[in-house]
């Protein structure tokens, strides 16, 4: 009976949380395309230097296969509820009859509600480490100035947040869990800097735009020497940090004898796709996979950028970031609204595009009115109780589609997907698409 027990919910003990990050370029047959500048304008990779923590700096251009993870850091991790449980979600996979075991990683059980507090809290340890007083930077959907909140808080550092105005109007409740973690939220444009006062006083009620938001938050920290800027996603160093879980969940895994066939997650920018599927690349690209995985990111049509072009492009709609290497749709693109805003971006991170272009990531895209994404997190939170955040939502839908292809094709795989987050604060998205009271 024990045992049965211990098969429903696999844990590690605290004391065996991982202490490394694993860097997967390190493990690359061939070097990543690196970053350059555009042939016109100022130099974008010289402004890297001036806007981010040199540690993040370090871990960007890292050569090494693991980069330790400091003490200190561990402790946070800890404080934040780390390691997170792996559950066998058993009552899901009789619900649907399918001789698939599915796993689900519970990265709903951060703080805040989202993996996204994995980064920011490395990310705000380190700036507190070079002698920085203040982190800048912008939010969309509000789960990434969420995170940053929530971590400066614990190290003891200003936090400043310019949200699009838009998403800051209709998530009054995020914004008061921000301002309770003691941060400085600005709605974008705002009339603070440059970049937001121009726009801003021709229309105080502009909805904004994730690129205006970045570069407000890029010219603060620009005029702030005590202030640094930072990032949620994308970037080597941000998968870099996430790949805590995957870590864990293969020792948690491997405590349980198990190895997975497919593996899971909603992709926008990549940070908790890669975060729980780079371990994993790692034993194919070495030959270790005990083997062969599938691995599926879940995307919208609105955005589905796996699909797109791996060329050169920048990160960001006004063009202050250099160019990367990645699959895009386009940095000037517009994607039609839905609810799970965090899968809206036009690029995916340059490590998941070069294993993408290497032929070894699928990728399926979901219809942009969500109703069967979050008719599947319907299935999921009464079979298993846990309400996934939107993005979240868009994974548990790939692994439900993937269990009823066992079912037809009567194989028993192993399933292992991600909750990225929790949908508490954003139950507005599933009462409008689900019409419920
Ligand atoms: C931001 C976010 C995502 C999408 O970003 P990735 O970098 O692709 O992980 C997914 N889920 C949640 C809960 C998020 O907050």
């Amino acid at each position: 009976m024990a045992k049965e027990l211990s098969k429903r919910q696999i844990n590690i003990p605290v004391d065996d949380i991982p202490r490394q990050f694993y860097n997967i370029t390190a493990d690359f047959p061939d070097p990543m395309p690196a970053p350059k500048d555009p042939e016109s304008g100022p130099s974008r990779l010289a402004n890297l230097g001036k806007i981010f923590t040199s540690a993040c700096l370090g871990h960007e251009m890292a050569q090494e296969r693991f980069i330790d993870i400091p003490d200190e850091v561990l402790e946070l991790f800890i404080k934040s509820g780390r390691p997170r449980p792996l559950f066998r979600a058993y009552e899901l996979e009789k619900e649907l009859g399918t001789p698939a075991k599915l796993y689900y990683k519970s990265e709903f059980y951060s703080p805040t509600g989202s993996h996204k507090v994995n980064t920011a809290i490395v990310q705000a340890y380190f700036a507190k480490q070079e002698g920085f007083t203040t982190m800048t930077t912008e939010t969309g959907a509000g789960q990434w100035g969420t995170a940053l909140a929530y971590a400066c808080s614990l190290v003891g550092l200003k936090c400043k947040v310019f949200w699009v105005r838009a998403a800051y109007n209709w998530k009054p409740d995020r914004l008061a869990m921000m301002k309770l973690l003691g941060a400085e939220v600005h709605a974008s444009p705002s009339p603070q800097t440059d970049a937001g006062r121009e726009i801003y006083l021709k229309d105080p009620e502009h909805p904004g735009s994730l690129a205006i938001a970045i570069s407000e938050g890029i010219e603060t920290a620009l005029k702030d020497e005590k202030a640094v800027y930072s990032l949620g996603s994308v970037l080597n160093h941000v998968l870099l940090h996430q790949t805590i879980i995957g870590l864990e969940t293969k020792k948690q895994l491997a405590l349980i004898g198990e190895y997975p066939d497919t593996i899971i997650s909603c992709l926008g920018g990549g940070s908790n796709f890669g975060g729980l599927s780079i371990p994993f690349f790692g034993d194919v690209l070495r030959g270790e996979a005990e083997k062969e995985i599938k691995f599926i990111a879940a995307q919208s049509q609105s955005a589905p950028n796996l699909q797109g072009e791996y060329k050169y492009d920048f990160g960001d709609y006004a063009e202050t970031t250099p160019l990367l290497k990645m699959f895009s749709l386009g940095h000037k693109s517009k994607f039609p609204p839905i609810k799970g805003d965090g899968l809206r971006y036009h690029a995916s991170a340059p490590i998941i595009s070069y294993l993408r272009n290497k032929g070894m990531v699928d990728t399926i895209a979901y219809p942009v009115n969500e109703k069967e994404v979050f008719e599947a997190a319907a299935v999921f939170v009464r079979t298993e109780g846990f309400l996934p955040a939107p993005e979240s939502a868009y994974s548990v839908k790939a692994a439900i589609d993937e269990a009823l292809k066992c079912k037809k094709n009567r194989e028993d795989k192993t399933i292992l997907f991600n909750i990225s987050g929790h949908g508490f604060l954003d139950l507005a998205g599933y009462k409008d698409v689900l019409k419920i009271a």
